[in-house]
């Protein structure tokens, strides 16, 4: 009986933490003072004309004002950026925090703890690039709360996260596989279902315990070694899932690989098509019908194509790239071709974190978008997929203050975005290379964290 009431009040008392904190929603702790930005030319939206020189008012976090007759309150730090660019921070809808080439947590070495430090240490290194938001797609939605909670509470630098949980089938893209049982039972964290029932009822548990969005692999993938690259999800587990998911309020991206699987993820009615690798032109125009957008993640596959053949995979792995290598940017051209929606995704995690300015060059180079096109796609058309448009996307007063600034004009190059020199996180300042380089402009930069 004791040991009972015992548990029942530590239950009691998490309960209470958890509403008070607010931590199932992520609560910010804004930086008390105001900013004022002075810049020389600002895309407060890549659809709208720049604006020349303009003061930005930040209070708290938060856009207040922006126009260039705008009283500045006399105890406003300012931060001069006339020298570039100024925009809204960048938002990439499919990152993996937790791996990265060169830092990756190996579940079988190391602790469920230690994954959360590389994941916040990924986190920041996207910030500094530009990313104000990700949705970190995987592989475990507790890293990504973990991370997305420390960084809303201002305990560490990095992005606005969205976290999703990951589902899979059985041995299935990102699962255990091919292993001693006993090890595989060891690594396995309940991210995979079978039938109907079990999938909707994973998805639940997932919203239940604060995942944001939901990620399945409706195909295999080729970083997985063994499973081929076809549909997995049976179509009702797929539409089990999404209905699921759509009823707590929850987005469904896929990884979609081979086009079985595309196909049958579009008419689940996910609401992004996660690289749609095989896919033509039929499934581009199915997914135009049916409302979904792509996710092209050119990046990932880019870097899948220049590996094969370098002995940085494993054989197994490397005939699979090999067969990905000779489609890359098909069905984005498709996409564009059909005429659909293309959100600002790059699997950044599969390639090094921070190069995510790539993959606006690749949109340019494999599918023609002009910058305007891009630049929109990484910000207002990827809030709108976040359901974020009410908070960042672009720049204007009401808005979070996610606020970047790039050397050139990113409107005519879109290079331009691999020259950032200073981003503001929800109103902190978390990179201000004039300041770190000695100016007097923006002094104490780093105190905004
Ligand atoms: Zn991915």
């Amino acid at each position: 009986m004791k040991a009972k009431k015992t548990l029942n009040a530590v239950a009691k008392a998490c309960l209470l933490a958890g509403i008070v904190s607010g931590t199932v929603f992520g609560s910010m702790t804004a930086a008390a003072e105001t900013i004022a930005i002075k810049a020389a030319r600002v895309i407060t939206d890549p659809a709208l004309p720049p604006r020349g020189t303009s003061i930005i008012l930040v209070e708290n976090g938060r856009i207040t004002a922006i126009g260039d007759d705008i009283a500045v309150p006399k105890d406003a730090r300012t931060i001069d950026l006339s020298g570039y660019t100024v925009m809204p921070g960048l938002i990439d809808t499919h990152v993996h925090l937790t791996f990265d080439p060169n830092i990756r947590w190996n579940p079988v070495t190391e602790t469920r703890e230690y994954a959360v430090a590389i994941t916040l240490h990924h986190a920041e290194t996207l910030a500094r690039a530009g990313f104000t938001t990700v949705r970190d797609l995987g592989p475990d939605q507790f890293f990504s709360q973990a991370a997305r909670d420390a960084v809303a509470a201002g305990l560490h630098p990095g992005p606005r996260i969205i976290a999703a949980a990951k589902l899979s089938i059985i041995g299935g893209h990102g699962e255990p596989a091919r292993m001693n049982p006993e090890v595989m039972d060891a690594l396995d964290h309940g991210t995979s279902c079978t039938g109907a029932e079990e999938c909707a009822a994973k998805v639940r548990l997932a919203f239940r315990n604060g995942a944001q969005a939901i990620k399945i692999m409706a195909t295999g993938g080729s970083m997985t070694p063994g499973n081929a690259l076809g549909q997995h999800f049976t179509d009702t587990e797929l539409t089990s899932i999404v209905k699921t998911a759509h009823g707590l309020g929850m987005r469904v991206a896929a990884h979609s690989s081979g086009a079985d699987g595309v196909r049958a993820a579009i008419l689940a009615g996910v609401d992004t098509i996660e690289h749609g690798t095989f896919g033509q032109d039929a499934e581009a125009k199915l997914l135009r019908q049916q409302g979904g957008a792509l996710s092209p993640t050119l990046s990932a596959l880019d870097h899948v194509r220049r590996t094969v053949g370098t002995g940085v995979y494993s054989p197994l792995v490397d005939q699979k790239n090999a067969e990905v290598a000779r489609v890359v940017g098909r069905m984005f051209q498709a996409a564009r071709r059909a005429g659909v929606r293309i959100v600002f995704g790059t699997d950044s995690g599969v390639y090094p974190h921070g190069e995510g300015a790539h993959e606006a060059e690749l949109m340019a180079s494999l599918g023609g978008m002009t910058p305007t096109e891009i630049l929109t796609s990484a910000t207002t058309t990827a809030a709108a997929e976040l359901d974020l448009s009410s908070e960042t996307g672009s720049i204007a007063a009401g808005k979070a203050a996610d606020i970047i600034a790039v050397e050139g004009d990113p409107l005519k190059d879109v290079s331009a975005l691999k020259n950032v020199r200073f981003v503001m996180t929800r109103g902190a300042v978390i990179r201000n290379d004039k300041a770190d380089q000695g100016s007097q402009d923006g002094a104490g930069a780093r105190s905004g964290i």
